[in-house]
């Protein structure tokens, strides 16, 4: 059974979250913890928990994310970020829900 994160529940509007973008594939909102000036979380609406569970079906999600997160860089006049993912506890996920973190010196306006 999939497990319900955090991020389903910003997802669907059960928790708030400072939501910065947001469309019919992906929801993009401020980490609630930043660890630059500007540090947000892009997940897709189609749930996959992590880069290690991705199949043939989803692996075009972390691209998807990689050209989001490029066009909100662009709209919001952002020229240089730093793009992650973290894969599994030991490589640093805490929310078993695919997510980019997107974090830029660059104050969001
Ligand atoms: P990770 O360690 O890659 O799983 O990243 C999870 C991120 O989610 C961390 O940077 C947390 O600060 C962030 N986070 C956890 N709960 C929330 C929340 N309710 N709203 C926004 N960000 C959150």
């Amino acid at each position: 059974m999939e497990q319900i994160t955090i991020f389903h529940k910003i997802r669907d509007k059960q928790i708030p979250a400072d939501v910065v973008y947001e469309d019919d594939e992906v929801l993009a909102f401020k980490d609630i913890h930043p660890k630059a000036p500007t540090h947000l979380l892009f997940i897709p609406k189609h749930f996959v928990a992590s880069v290690a569970e991705l199949t043939p079906e989803t692996a075009h999600l972390p691209g998807m994310l990689i050209l989001k997160a490029q066009k909100f860089a662009a709209q919001q006049g952002i020229a240089g970020y730093k793009l992650t993912f973290h894969v599994g506890k030991e490589g640093g996920q805490e929310v078993p829900y695919l997510h980019l973190h997107f974090l830029a010196e660059q104050v969001l306006e």
